[in-house]
Order: structure tokens, then sequence, then C-alpha cells
């Protein structure tokens, strides 16, 4: 039994090919440059992911697919559950456009295309917003006028949930405690950035808000910054919402005041003196250590942290800066373990650490698809 995950940007296409039952990967890649005259469209890229897989003697016919899944950004109020797609709900997708503009319009794009080159296969949407859908009313709403944020369904969704949710197990199942036992903080560190607050297995908070630009400091986005920013650029600025967007969106984070997004490119930049690096990467980890504080705060106590995604499965030194000096708080990190690199699961906290610190690699192709044969 495998399944084809599919997570389309309006960019770039990732699929991966996975048994869910032993979680084993059959293959998986990106197409990139979608728009390009190589890759003009959606269409295009899913042909092409399907001649990657037939160069590697993969047939879509003869691999047992029982099911298409697709991420889906946002699912706004009413999706949560992982979902079988049809016509109707591509057009319940279509309206929740505007909450997501950058996210759902090409994974509708990806779904459409699939759904035409796939027609005997279910298509599954799974949702980044999921596993946050029940964040508890205190967390989730913003202190806006109430009558406003009804009107628009103005309130605080999260992202990353697929892999918010199977780090934190995977994290329970390392440690080899029941999952509604512990308090957890997930810190998903990639181009992406979210932080998450686990207690007894139910998420009470998470730093993404209504869209994905709220909370940390990203690759290219800002995090929470004063809205009064926003309102100046637009009234003494002069700038359109389109530029803002841009602006906080792609052109923010470690790249607008860095140069770099990608964290080895900061690194370097940092150690040859570049103090626009060096002023990114402590904004950066200043943000990251203050969600921490909040989290432990929100919680009042946590058993577990942990680092997921490719910066916080890569790179030492933000691990060690995140969290250096908090011994009062309970968290000891071993220089020794944070720095020796592995593919797996592991502690980088000392054995007295009353908290235990880890990296968990997330892994959200694997988790989209169980959910997927779940419902297949
Ligand atoms: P996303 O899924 O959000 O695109 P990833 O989780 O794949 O992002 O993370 C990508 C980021 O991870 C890169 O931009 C880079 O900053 C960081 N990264 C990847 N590998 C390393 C590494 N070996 N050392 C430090 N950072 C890394």
């Amino acid at each position: 039994m495998t399944v084809l995950v599919i997570n389309s940007g309006s960019s770039s296409l990732k699929y991966a090919v996975v048994k869910p039952a032993s979680g084993e990967f059959l293959a998986d890649g990106i197409i990139e440059q979608i728009g390009s005259a190589q890759v003009p469209d959606h269409d295009a890229a899913l042909r092409a992911a399907f001649d990657e897989l037939a160069g590697q003697g993969l047939h879509l016919d003869t691999l047992g697919l029982v099911a298409v899944g697709h991420r889906v950004v946002h699912g706004g109020k009413a999706f949560y559950c992982p979902t079988l797609i049809d016509s109707e709900l591509i057009g319940k997708l279509e309206e929740l456009s505007p909450l997501a503009p950058l996210h759902n319009p090409p994974a509708i794009l990806g779904i459409e295309v699939a759904r035409k080159l796939l027609p005997d296969l279910p298509h599954v949407a799974v949702f980044d917003t999921a596993f946050f859908h029940n964040l508890p009313a205190a967390s989730a709403t913003y202190a806006i006028d109430r009558e406003v944020a009804e009107r628009w369904d103005i309130r605080r969704y999260g992202f990353h949930g697929t892999s918010h949710e199977y780090v934190s197990q995977q994290a329970a199942a390392f440690l080899d405690r029941p999952y509604e036992s512990l308090n957890q903080i997930v810190l998903h560190l990639g181009n992406g950035a979210s932080a998450s607050a686990i207690a007894g297995g139910r998420p009470v908070d998470t730093s993404m808000g209504m869209t994905p630009m709220e909370g940390l400091v990203m690759g290219t986005r800002s995090g929470d910054i004063d809205p009064g920013i926003i309102l100046f650029l637009r009234r003494a600025a002069g700038m359109d919402v389109e530029d803002i967007d841009t602006m906080l969106n792609r052109q923010s984070g470690v790249l607008g005041l860095g140069g770099e997004n990608d964290f080895r490119a900061l690194r370097k930049r940092i150690e040859s003196g570049d103090e626009n690096a060096q002023l990114a990467y402590d904004v950066y980890i200043h943000r990251l250590r203050k969600y921490v504080g909040a989290y432990l705060a929100v919680l009042g106590s946590t058993d577990v942290i942990s680092f997921t995604a490719g910066v916080g499965e890569n790179d030492a030194t933000v691990r060690r800066d995140a969290l250096a000096g908090l011994s009062a708080l309970g968290i000891q990190i071993d220089e020794e373990l944070n720095a020796s690199p592995s593919r797996e699961a592991r502690r980088i906290s000392t054995p007295e650490s009353p908290v235990t610190v880890l990296v968990v690699p997330t892994n959200e192709e694997l988790a989209i698809a169980t959910a997927c044969a779940a419902l297949a």
C-alpha cells in the first residue's frame, strides 16, 4: 500500500511516494521553476514528476497506490480533518484563498491537475492548520473588535501543524512516555518557522496566526511586528498593499536584515565579519528565546523542547544560542551531543537537565501519507 504525497507551491511541486505502514520512501523529489519555459504550469510539473518516477522504474499503475495526499496550508474554520476531495471541497477551498493567497491557490492547482491525471484514486486534503483547530480561545483570539473578527473569521489558526503533531508524537515515542502525559515545546525552524506549546498532548499556543506571517523571525518573513508599521507604510511611505505584502513575506526576516535566508550562507557572512548578518542572527535568536520563555510560562513547565526542520535539525549553533544560559529554568544543553549530527531523533540535553531537549527530524510527507491511508 503506497500513497503519493503532493505539496504544490507557486513555483515548486514536491512529491513523495510513501509506504505509510513502514515509513519507507520509494521516491521523492521536487520540480522547481514552475512558470518557466521548461515547466510552464502545474500540469507540466506533475507530468515531470511522473517522468522522474518512471526514470527510476516506478510506474504509477504498478505502485499499489491507494490515495493521493495533498498538503493544503489553510483549512479555515471549517476544515481540519483529512478530507476526501471532490468538486464541492475545491469550491470551498477557493473561497478560503483570501486567507492564504500565497499558499492555497497553488495547492488547488496541484489538486486539479492530479485529479485530472489520476482520476481513479481518492485524493485527500491534509490541512496545515488542523492540529491547532482547537486552540484555547484565550490563545486563538486576537484582541480586536469582536464583530469585525467574527465577520471575517479573523483568529489565530496556526500552521506547520502536521509537523508539530508528528514531531511531538515522535518525541513522546523517543522518551517512551504517553503522549498525554507530556508538556512539550516544538520549535519548527525551516525557511518558515513556528513554535508550539502542547500541554498534555493538547496544543495550547502556536506562534503563527491568521496567516503564516506571525511569530518567529523566518527566512524571508518578519514574524511579529507592530501592526502600526503597516499603517505607517500605507499612509506615510506610500506603499500599496502588494508592496507591503511582498516586503513582509519575501524581503524581510534574516534575508531582509542579513542578505541571506539560508543559514549556511548567513553563517559564512557572519564569519567574514558582516555586521548586518550578525544583527539578523541576533534578532532571530532573541525572538526565538522570547517564545521559549513565553511558552514555558504558558505551560507552567515543560518536559521536552524539540528542534525540527532545516535549521532546527542541522544548525547546532542556533540550538545552543536559543537555549544558552537557561539552566535556572531547567534547560541544560550538552555541547558535545548538540554538535554531533545525526538523521535520527536524539537527545541533546545533559542527563541532569530537568527539561529534555531533543532534535527530532520532521517528516510531513509520512504524516500526510499516514493520514490518507487511514481514510483510503
Ligand atoms: P521549508 O520546508 O520551510 O522550505 P526546510 O525545513 O527545508 O524549509 O529548511 C530550509 C532551511 O534550512 C534553509 O533555508 C537553511 O536555512 C536551513 N538549513 C538546511 N540545511 C542546513 C544546514 N546543514 N545547516 C544550517 N542550516 C541549514
